[in-house]
C-alpha cells in the first residue's frame, strides 16, 4: 500500500482526500491519502514519523509551506525561490520539495479564460504565501508583468523585490489596497486579476477591493473555492469570473503526477471535488 497525506493545521475540512482517493481508485493504485493535523512545533517530528512509516509523499498546507521548504533535502528552484513547498516526494530516503500552486493557477486560468501565462500581464490582490508561490511560478513561466496590491504595502514591495531578484528584468509594480487611485492605475493594463487574500473565506466577508478599481471586462479569479463578494462585485460589472476550485484541482493533479509518475485522471478528480464541495 502506498501512503500519501496532507500536513496542515487545521486540515479536517480539506477536500483533498476524496479528490486523491478517486484518482488512486481510477488508476488502480492501492494507495491512501491521510489527513495529518500537525501544529507548527511538531513538524520535524511528524516528518520523521512519516518517513519511518514509509510514506511516499505528502502535501503541506497552511501554515506549513515555508517550514516544509526548510526541511526537504532538495527543492525545485521555483519552490526554493518562493520559500514554499506544498508537495514532497520521498525517494531513496531523500525528500524533494515542489510547489504546485502556481501550476494549478496557470492551468485554472487556461481552463476558465483560455489565458496563456507567458507574455501576459497579471494582477494579484494579496501578497501572502499563495500569491508568493504563484508569482514565482509565473515569473519563471515568462509572464510579461506582475502587479501586486496588498493591505500591507511593505509585503507587496518585498515580494516584488524577491520576484525581480529571481527573474531580473521582469516588469512589476506594487501598491497598497488602501490607495484606490494607484490601484486602479496599476491594474489598468492587466489581462487578469487574481484575488489571493484570505478575505472571503467567511460568507459575510466584504470584497477586499472596490469593483470600480477592476479594469472593465477583464477576467477575475478568486483563489477561494466559492462565490465570494469579490466575484459578485466583479460579475456585476460584467467581468468573466471563476472561483478557486479549478486551481485546487490542478495543483492536486500535479502532486499526483509527481508522486506516481502517471498522468492524473483530471476529470475523475474534478467530479470527486464537486461532490465533496456539494456535501460541505
Ligand atoms: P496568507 O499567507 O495568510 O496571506 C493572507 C493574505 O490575505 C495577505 O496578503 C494578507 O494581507 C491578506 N489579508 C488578510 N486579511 C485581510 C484583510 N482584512 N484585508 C485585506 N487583506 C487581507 O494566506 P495564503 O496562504 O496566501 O492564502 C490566501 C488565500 O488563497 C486563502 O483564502 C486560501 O484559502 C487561498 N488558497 C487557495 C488555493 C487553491 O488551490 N484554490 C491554494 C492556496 C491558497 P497582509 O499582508 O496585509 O496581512
Amino acid at each position: 500500500m502506498l501512503r500519501f497525506g496532507l500536513i496542515g493545521w487545521p486540515v479536517k475540512h480539506s477536500l483533498s482526500p476524496p479528490m486523491h482517493g478517486a484518482a488512486f481508485q481510477a488508476c488502480g493504485l492501492d494507495a491512501t491519502y491521510e489527513l495529518i493535523e500537525t501544529p507548527p512545533s511538531e513538524i520535524p517530528a511528524t516528518v520523521r514519523h512519516l518517513q519511518t512509516q514509509g510514506f511516499r509523499g505528502w502535501n503541506a498546507t497552511v501554515p506549513h509551506k515555508a517550514a516544509m521548504a526548510a526541511i526537504v533535502d532538495q527543492a525545485d528552484p521555483v519552490a526554493r525561490a518562493a520559500n514554499s513547498v506544498n508537495t514532497v516526494v520521498v525517494s531513496d530516503g531523500q525528500l524533494t520539495g515542489y510547489s504546485t500552486d502556481g501550476y494549478g493557477l496557470e492551468e485554472a486560468l487556461r481552463a476558465a479564460f483560455a489565458l496563456v501565462v507567458p507574455g501576459s500581464s497579471i494582477g494579484f490582490i494579496g501578497a501572502g504565501g499563495a500569491a508568493r508561490a504563484c508569482c514565482m511560478h509565473f515569473a519563471n513561466r515568462g509572464v510579461r508583468k506582475l502587479v501586486i496590491a496588498n493591505r500591507t504595502l511593505e509585503s507587496a514591495i518585498s515580494l516584488l523585490g524577491d520576484i525581480q531578484a529571481f527573474q531580473s528584468g521582469l516588469l512589476g509594480s506594487a501598491c497598497s489596497l488602501a490607495d484606490t487611485h494607484a490601484l486602479q492605475a496599476a491594474l489598468a493594463d492587466v489581462d487578469v486579476v487574481i484575488q489571493a487574500t484570505s478575505v472571503g473565506l467567511h460568507a459575510h466577508d466584504p470584497s477586499p477591493v472596490p469593483a470600480e478599481c477592476l479594469p472593465k471586462g477583464i477576467p477575475v479569479m478568486d483563489m477561494i473555492y466559492r462565490r465570494t463578494q469579490f466575484l459578485h462585485a466583479a460579475a456585476s460589472c460584467g467581468a468573466p469570473i471563476a472561483d478557486g476550485q479549478s486551481m485546487l484541482l490542478y495543483q492536486g493533479a500535479r502532486s499526483f503526477e509527481l508522486w506516481t509518475g502517471r498522468e492524473a485522471p483530471v476529470d475523475v478528480m474534478r467530479r470527486a471535488l464537486e461532490i465533496a464541495l456539494a456535501n460541505q
